[in-house]
């Protein structure tokens, strides 16, 4: 048998360099559907040269390598150059940014439970994860999603995704990417921020168990959760501090990851742009719970959203765009260091 490569030098050293103080990761890892919805809002056509283009806005941010050591880009944008032909793994290497690789194909239904999800992309993820290490990606995203409310999530769903994810984790690292591993428990419903919490330590405990049973390389793997909130239409969501979020979510952390892992890179999952700094520096800040992992982000929504509607497709907007990028990925980079102003 073909001796594999034993990537675990380099796994650490990716994991440690995304992790740096003060920096995170901009997901911009969105599928075509997805990125659509944020064109439309804006009056876009959605369309691969004004995917591009976007994406070039991004990438190119004066100063971005500042705050950002990873970047989440989706499959198609991996080819991507921007309009003076470099390609865009290529600028990010230069800038001393690691590229990831969005490498999951999205949900499908769960059978025999209430409409819940598996993630779709183990058949062919061993050679896609090859194709991106040859491509210059070194860490991947894989997305599990769990609900919250009316007895969910099912045992039985929080053990296929747990199962998923470090089978997943496992091709990803034999093949020399970090793996990202995201159980997403959504925001969406009224529970309370106790039954998150409670939910939340759930599923990281089947996580990391099921990591263990597939020989996960800790120190090479990155967990990317949701915080611990109330649900989105809890009528006392709006009470709730930055500290109590910080607090639970770094509690429910301590009781379920090990300190081998080298890093949490939470989701934003809806939060508005300020909250979801608000909350990670609060994090940062607090003294009463053991936190011996990085604790920064890996945000979508929260860096980009001010960023896509200031651009709004149009080319006098660039550099207002880009600076709208900056401002989130500048306030997100404070509260990575636990100094965020507001
Ligand atoms: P949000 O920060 O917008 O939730 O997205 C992050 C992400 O990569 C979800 O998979």
């Amino acid at each position: 048998m073909q001796q594999k490569p034993d990537f675990r030098k380099e796994l650490a050293e990716t994991a440690q360099k995304i992790c740096t103080p003060g920096k995170g990761i901009l997901a911009a890892d969105e599928s075509q559907g997805t990125i659509g919805k944020k064109f439309v809002a804006i009056n876009v056509e959605n369309n691969e040269e004004n995917r591009r283009a976007y994406r070039e806005l991004l990438f190119t941010a004066p100063g971005i390598e500042n705050y950002i050591s990873g970047v989440i880009l989706f499959s198609e944008t991996v080819k991507h150059a921007t309009k003076d032909g470099k390609n865009f793994v290529q600028l990010l290497q230069e800038k001393g940014i690691v590229a990831g690789i969005k490498v999951d194909k999205g949900l499908g239904v769960l059978p025999g439970t209430q409409d819940e999800s598996a993630t779709l992309g183990l058949d062919s993820l061993a050679s896609m994860a090859a194709e991106h290490y040859k491509l210059g990606c070194r860490f991947a995203k894989w997305r599990a999603v769990l609900k919250i409310g009316n007895g969910l999530p099912s045992q039985q769903a929080i053990q296929e995704n747990a199962w998923g994810l470090a089978r997943y984790a496992a091709i990803c690292q034999e093949n020399g990417l970090v793996p990202i591993v995201e159980p997403e428990i959504l925001a969406d419903g009224d529970h309370s921020i106790e039954v998150c919490q409670k939910v939340t330590e759930k599923v990281l405990a089947a996580v990391f168990k099921a990591l263990n049973e597939n020989n996960i390389f800790l120190e090479g793997c990155l967990l990317k959760p949701n915080m611990v909130t109330a649900g989105s239409t809890n009528a006392d969501r709006n009470k709730i501090t930055p500290q109590e979020i910080g607090y639970r979510t770094a509690l429910a952390l301590s009781r379920t990851v090990p300190p081998a892992l080298v890093g949490v890179t939470f989701l934003s999952g809806g939060q508005s742009e300020e909250e979801a700094s608000l909350n990670l520096n609060a994090m940062n800040q607090l003294t009463t719970v053991r936190k011996p992992w990085a604790l920064t982000f890996s945000y979508g929504r929260a860096l980009q959203n001010t960023a896509v509607k200031t651009w709004a497709g149009k080319q006098e907007n660039w550099e207002a765009g880009q600076q709208a990028l900056l401002t989130r990925a500048k306030a997100n980079s404070e509260a990575q260091l636990g100094k965020y102003q507001g």
